[in-house]
């Protein structure tokens, strides 16, 4: 309980300068996520609101995906940018919410030790996933199966994605791969290089999610229409130039780390397609990650 309550208290703490307006008649909505370049849709979004009338956004900045994941599914958040197979998990475990859209298009890379040539190389060495519920476990099994090896061939550890970079200069890991810009970080630390870009592996590759609970969806339907029309135009508007601006402000990174990190990612065109989903269905399943997931009409609003 003890910790739980701490896990909280810094969360709020930590929230972002980002309150609603003085207008009593506008709408706050909480939304949960971590300080990564793969969240910048919703932190620019957050800006572009600041300066209307409507629907305001309470950022709730969180540490690891579990302490968000919590948030999310007890309803202390009106929704989160999250990796879509974790929200995925929760709706099949029966938390109600829906995804509304994506949160980038590509912008994963595997990271490897600067002796590691090729993806055989890995055979019985030590890679880093932040969750088995990720696309970047999912990008590693693609990897793998491109040398002809499986999961089975090396030895999968799970590491919050700060410790990554550090974890691969020290060589207890081989390699990793997570939400960015910690494979940039790696990269610009000098202790790993990139093996495979997430588009080399999997077009169309989907990774985060923004999710909305089934209660602000129901109890907000206008809202929940201007939330996320305002967040496809936000992404829409995320250029490398305001990328790295909004990035500066809220993730706490150097500009070289940030240079390498935005060319591998984009922000247009945020609609979750039949297509790319299934595409994404079909690997869960494969790779064992879940063996029901849910299905479109289930899980992305409509
Ligand atoms: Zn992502």
């Amino acid at each position: 309980m003890i910790v739980a309550l701490a896990f909280s208290l810094v969360a709020c703490g930590e929230s972002g300068g980002d309150k609603a307006s003085g207008n009593a008649d506008s709408q706050t909505i909480k939304i949960a996520y971590l300080p990564i370049t793969h969240s910048l849709a919703v932190l620019e979004e957050v800006k572009e609101l600041q300066a209307e009338d409507g629907i305001q956004i309470e950022l709730v900045k969180y540490g690891s995906w579990p302490e968000l994941l919590d948030a999310l599914n007890t309803n202390r958040v009106d929704g989160a940018s999250v990796l879509i197979e974790l929200a995925m998990k929760s709706k099949q475990e029966g938390i109600g919410l829906k995804a509304v859209a994506l949160g980038h298009k590509d912008g994963n890379v595997l990271i490897v030790s600067n002796d590691i040539d090729k993806v055989e190389d890995l055979k019985g060495k030590t890679f880093a996933i932040p969750h088995r519920q990720s696309s970047h476990n999912i990008l590693l099994n693609d990897a793998l199966a491109k040398g002809g090896l499986t999961v089975d061939d090396i030895n999968i550890t799970e590491l919050a994605p700060t410790e990554m970079p550090s974890a691969l200069a020290s060589g207890t890991i081989d390699g990793y791969c997570v939400a960015e810009p910690f494979g940039a970080m790696g990269v610009s630390l000098g202790a790993g290089k990139v093996l495979y870009s997430s588009e080399e592996l999997w077009e169309d590759s989907l990774c985060c999610g923004l999710v909305l609970t089934d209660q602000f969806i129901e109890e907000h339907p206008d809202e929940t229409k201007q939330f996320v029309e305002g967040y496809k135009k936000a992404g829409a508007n995320l250029n490398k130039e305001k990328a790295k601006e909004v990035a500066k402000e809220y993730l706490n990174q150097t500009d070289e780390v940030l240079d390498i990190s935005l060319q591998w990612i984009s922000y247009d065109n945020l609609d979750i397609t039949k297509e790319t989903y299934d595409t994404l269905v079909e690997k869960v399943k494969a790779y064992g990650l879940s063996d029901t997931p849910p299905s479109y009409e289930e899980f992305v609003l409509q």
